[in-house]
């Protein structure tokens, strides 16, 4: 499958030629033909998957190719998203896709002054990205109007809902016309996520790639136990491997992540964090210096690492383990973009081996686990040894994992493993 075979108008294909994009992805194979042809989808992904181009392509050809658009200036698309980063990550994208159209966008999201958004607002825009606060608020205002609204996306929804923003999407689907086309994505398909599309779509269509629990296959996965006390140790003589080039270390906790980066700087390895207590721009360099290879490592909790776009990231460390297992999935996919080979490493002191089977019970496999290095903690490796043997009384359903298995076996098999 090519782009040409997806009837892509010639300025696009241009665009395309020139950020390099061969083949369209999955999802863009699916998504791109019924868009264009102007159904409602679901689309159920995660990022990493391509799904930004999936939306936006079939966008910028509708709206190119209709003669309306050129006869007065006004917003006829609207991308709703969570996050600051994210909003301007698909900015960037319209930017790319869009650079042979005359259409122009605007990116809206708080926290920062509305001012120059206004004014470009004011100047005309076709196609408005906004997190769904800064919106509101503009539309409050009568800055933004939504009168003749063709498009409405609303991208990554299982996020919202957990950011809270359950609310302003209603206020937001009040606020817009009922006659558009509404593309509809998240990585996850909970009951309360399509309560909420079978609100907002007309006879939409599905497309579906690489569910949640089945982590992308690319990603090579490694978990090291370790003493929680010699996390920090484990971590500087991981990241001065030269194998490591772009490491983002996932931390529980703001504190932990900047106490991280002093370690870190020590020691001589380049390092930022983002975190919500950081300003919005400081959070915006620390991204950009990283995306520029300026710094070797970015540590990030799981808010501010929403949506973190970075091409050839070559690895992922949880330097903690999430609470919630279907976190971790969201956190390594950041690595193995777009097919690239990634590692994802996983630091697993003996309190957490618990919140490792559970990951290990939701992506269906065992992670391979490496005992060859000079931090190994034997109390991981037998709190592992002990989960599986109580996991007899209740074996998880479609676990790796065997109720009738013994310890021996489950020593013999890690062994092999972590020799493979
Ligand atoms: P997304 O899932 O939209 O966040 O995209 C993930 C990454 O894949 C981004 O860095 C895109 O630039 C890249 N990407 C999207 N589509 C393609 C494609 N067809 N070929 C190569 N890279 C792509």
């Amino acid at each position: 499958m090519t782009f040409e075979q997806l009837n892509l108008i010639q300025p696009i294909l241009e665009a395309l030629k020139q950020v390099e994009y061969s083949t369209p992805t999955p999802i863009q194979a699916q998504a791109i033909p019924k868009i264009l042809e102007g159904n409602d989808l679901i689309g159920c992904a995660q990022t990493g998957t391509g799904k930004t181009a999936a939306f936006s392509i079939p966008i910028i050809q509708k709206l190119t190719q209709n003669p309306d658009t050129r006869k007065h200036r006004a917003v006829k698309a609207l991308i709703i998203t969570p996050t600051r980063e994210l909003a301007i990550q698909i900015g960037e994208s319209f930017t790319d896709y869009g650079k042979f159209t005359s259409l122009r966008h605007a990116v809206i999201f708080g926290g920062v002054s509305q001012v120059p958004q206004v004014n470009l607002l004011r100047s005309g825009v076709d196609i408005l990205i906004a997190t769904p606060g800064r919106l509101l608020d503009l539309y409050n205002q009568g800055i933004v109007k939504v009168p003749n609204l063709d498009f409405f996306v609303l991208d990554e929804a299982d996020r919202m809902l957990d950011m809270g923003f359950i609310h302003d999407i209603k206020r937001i689907l009040q606020i817009i016309p009922p006659k558009r086309q509404t593309l509809f994505f998240s990585a996850t398909m909970p009951p309360e996520i399509q309560k909420l599309a079978n609100t907002m779509l007309y006879k939409p269509l599905k497309v579906e790639v690489t569910p949640v629990s089945s982590t992308v296959d690319v990603i090579k996965q490694l978990v090291y136990f370790v003493e929680k006390t010699q996390k920090k140790d484990l971590l500087i003589s991981l990241l001065s491997n030269e194998t490591v080039e772009s490491a983002l270390v996932f931390a529980r906790t703001k504190h932990g992540s900047d106490k991280l980066v002093r370690l870190l700087v020590k020691d001589g390895i380049k390092a930022e964090a983002i975190h919500g207590n950081k300003s919005q721009n400081a959070r915006q360099n620390a991204l950009n210096n990283f995306k520029d290879r300026k710094t070797k490592v970015l540590i990030a909790t799981d808010i501010a690492a929403r949506g973190i776009d970075v091409d050839q990231l070559s690895h992922v460390i949880n330097y903690e383990l999430p609470e919630v297992p279907e976190t971790y999935v969201h956190r390594i996919g950041r690595t193995g973009r777009a097919g690239n080979n990634g590692v994802a490493i996983s630091l697993v002191d003996p309190e957490e081996v618990k919140l490792l089977k559970d990951i290990e019970r939701l992506i269906k496999k065992d992670i391979r686990v490496i005992y060859d290095h000079p931090f190994v903690s034997i109390a991981s490796a037998i709190g592992v040894s002990k989960a599986i043997d109580s996991s007899k009384a209740a074996p998880a359903k479609g676990s790796g994992y065997r109720g009738n298995k013994s310890n021996g076996d489950f020593w013999r098999r890690r062994k092999l493993e972590s020799k493979r």
